[in-house]
């Protein structure tokens, strides 16, 4: 199984969510060999998560907060997204880890209330281009995955990572796919560590229908997280058939 996961960040109105998630469902051919999950503006959820009910296309928050209900101005928790049949969220986008200043301790409690509401966390690690040019990668990896993972009660719940190096993000500037897959190989020794559930581990940043395969083709590398490739509805279908033959 291939997991390809769409983060379609804030790039999308209401309107224009439902008609990519109808000519998604729509279009979507038979591959038993994909899993796929579209992560929509939490203003478009309902109608995303209402176009994907019963389809093989699952609906993710993009970032949840962790506690239930309450006082929370422009939040939106784990519970109110499984309210709606959400089945999955990213947790940790370097985008929330550097423009809204989320620290491993947020990652952490959004990652507790996830499992507490059933809801897949999908958490997101990687380092910087500071951390790269200071060879402090592995050093990066390590601290994010030891402040989620030591003493994380998973239980039998389901659990992702998404290796997403910060420099590949949104930058056209992708990981090779062999220093992604030592990285995945790294990180599936970090975790191992902690845990002995078996976490399937995404590769993002700067993932297109030129490039896909060349992740896709390393065993160590359990799908993609997909970002603005993944609005454009001709890319990202030739994303899937790639992966999908
Ligand atoms: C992402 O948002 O997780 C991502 C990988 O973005 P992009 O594909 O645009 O680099």
């Amino acid at each position: 199984m291939t997991h390809i996961f769409a983060n379609w960040k804030m790039y999308l109105d209401v309107v224009e969510s439902r008609v990519l998630g109808e000519t998604l469902v729509d279009t979507w051919k038979t591959h038993d060999n994909i899993n796929c999950v579209v992560f929509p503006t939490p203003l478009a959820a309902v109608d995303v998560t209402e176009i994907c009910e019963g389809t093989p296309v699952s609906v993710g928050a993009q970032n949840v907060a962790w506690v239930p209900r309450g006082a929370y101005t422009g939040a939106s928790s784990a519970m109110l997204y499984k309210n709606i049949g959400c089945t999955y969220a990213l947790v940790g986008h370097s985008e929330r880890r550097y423009i809204f200043g989320e620290r491993n301790i947020d990652v952490r409690k959004k990652t507790e209330a996830c499992l507490e509401q059933n809801i897949i966390p999908v958490i997101c690690i990687g380092e910087s281009q500071k951390d790269r040019d200071n060879g402090k990668e592995e050093y990066r990896i390590k601290k994010q995955i030891m402040r989620v993972f030591d003493g994380l009660n998973i239980g039998d719940s389901k659990i992702f990572v998404a290796y997403e190096p910060v420099w590949a993000v949104g930058t056209g500037i992708p990981c090779d796919p062999d220093e992604a897959e030592k990285m995945h190989i790294y990180i599936k020794e970090q975790i191992a560590e902690f845990t002995d559930v078996q976490v399937p581990i995404l590769y993002g940043g700067s993932v297109n229908a030129d490039n896909v395969t060349g992740y896709a083709s390393s065993s160590h590398i359990d799908g993609m997280l997909v970002g603005s490739a993944s609005v454009k509805i001709e890319e990202f279908s030739r994303i899937i058939e790639a992966v999908a033959s």
